[in-house]
């Protein structure tokens, strides 16, 4: 693990790697909104805020998707974070809503995108890992997969090298932090964003950070994981955890003709055209270990992930990056929306699956601060 250097193998891209940056905040400002967290879902909160006609001043610690927004599996993935039928039993019908929403989420990014940054190559979700299938879990692809047709969402039976499981064809995948930079571009024209600019604390009507202290009627907090952190009120309710990637030098192209997440969804991966690899999981396996806002990679998880690429890949991998971010989790999986100040909306809590359900949460928070509109009942209010 020491010789490879802890860095995002998602920034290789050349569109990260022109990414011109933002200036940080230069002193305080009154605006009409301002939006902590600059990853997809603050992104989508910003253009919700503008879309209303309002002055927005969106603020991120680090880069824009300096944190999962931009490092994680890049998985669009249709629905909640568990499996339909099991969502369906602990959250009732709205996660049948939740899931069609997700899907039109996925429409709009692909609209707004294109084909080139979304690849809407469907997903596979595989019963135990290559070479390692598990019946158990095969038999809950079965309760999966009658959940999503009998509310005709797209699901097909897969069985092929990779071992047998579920085709989601409505899935698709993407470059997360090319995907969040594409989003961002745009919006530097008609909102003030501000880069290194870390929010130190928050409440009605006020905005503090190191730079200047910035006024605005409406604050809406879009951090996932570290959430907790940002406005300590909501400790109890969300809870940070690690999660861990690495990426690999190209291996024979199409082993994974889509995004492939197995075990139960806790590893996955996806490989581009030209034959690389994006492996992420473990965090099951060492869970207490992974509570918490480090961002290290640990050699633990990177040793078993490294197992997982190779099985993955079917052939021996060379591993190029190595990298860490956190993410929120809840205790039912059901994301937050939730007023707590005047005027000042908290959204997170994915519990590992923010990347479409994210901007859904965005914007039902401004929903919420500028109507009073209660938000679905599929998010924690
Ligand atoms: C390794 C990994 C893999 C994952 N894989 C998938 C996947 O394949 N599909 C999927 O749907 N989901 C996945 N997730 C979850 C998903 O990445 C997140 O739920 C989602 O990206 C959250 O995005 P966000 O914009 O809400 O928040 P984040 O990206 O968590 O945070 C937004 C921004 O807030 C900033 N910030 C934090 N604190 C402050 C502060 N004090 N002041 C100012 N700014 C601050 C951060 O710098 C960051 O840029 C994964 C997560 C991880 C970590």
């Amino acid at each position: 693990m020491s010789a490879v250097p802890v860095e995002v193998g998602w920034d290789a891209d050349a569109a990260v790697a022109a990414w011109h940056g933002l200036p940080p905040l230069a002193g305080d400002v009154t605006t009409d909104a301002c939006v902590v967290g600059l990853g997809a879902t603050g992104l989508a909160a910003v253009q919700a805020l503008v879309d209303r006609g309002l002055s927005v001043i969106g603020l991120d610690a680090g880069r824009v998707a300096a944190g999962a927004a931009g490092r994680n599996g890049g998985f669009l993935l249709g629905g909640p974070a568990p499996p339909l039928h099991q969502a369906l039993a602990q959250w009732g019908d709205c996660a049948v809503d939740f899931y069609r929403e997700t899907l039109r989420e996925l429409d709009r990014v692909f609209e707004l995108l294109g084909p080139d940054v979304v690849r809407r190559v469907g997903s596979i979700r595989l019963a135990g890992l290559p070479g390692a299938p598990d019946d158990a879990e095969l038999a809950d692809c079965a309760e999966h997969e009658a959940a999503l047709r009998a509310h005709g969402i797209g699901v097909e039976r897969y069985a092929g090298e990779l071992g047998a499981g579920l085709f989601l064809p409505d899935d698709a995948a993407v470059n997360p932090a090319v995907r969040a930079l594409a989003l961002a571009l745009p919006l530097t024209q008609v909102a003030a964003l501000h880069e290194r600019t870390p929010v130190t604390s928050v409440r009605a009507g006020t905005v503090d950070t190191p730079h200047g202290t910035v006024s605005a009627g409406v604050v809406i907090v879009a951090v996932d994981g570290r959430l907790e952190i940002v406005l300590p009120q909501l400790r109890g309710r969300v809870r940070t955890s690690r999660l861990q990637m690495l990426a690999t030098e190209p291996v024979r192209p199409g082993r994974l003709p889509c995004p492939v997440y197995c075990r139960w969804g806790y590893d996955y991966a996806q490989q581009l055209p030209d034959g690389r690899m994006f492996v992420g999981g473990g965090r099951d396996l060492f869970v207490e270990d992974e509570w918490g806002t480090r961002t290290q990679p640990s050699a633990a998880v990177q040793h078993y992930l490294d197992g997982v690429a190779a099985q993955l890949a079917g052939e021996p991998v060379t591993v190029t990056h190595r990298w860490a971010a956190s993410a929120a989790f809840t205790a039912d999986s059901r994301a937050l929306c939730t007023e707590v100040d005047p005027g000042v909306v908290a959204v997170g809590g994915y519990s590992g699956h923010g990347n479409l359900v994210g901007p859904v949460a965005a914007r039902a928070a401004v929903a919420l601060a500028l109507d009073g509109t209660a938000p679905p009942a599929y998010f924690a209010g």
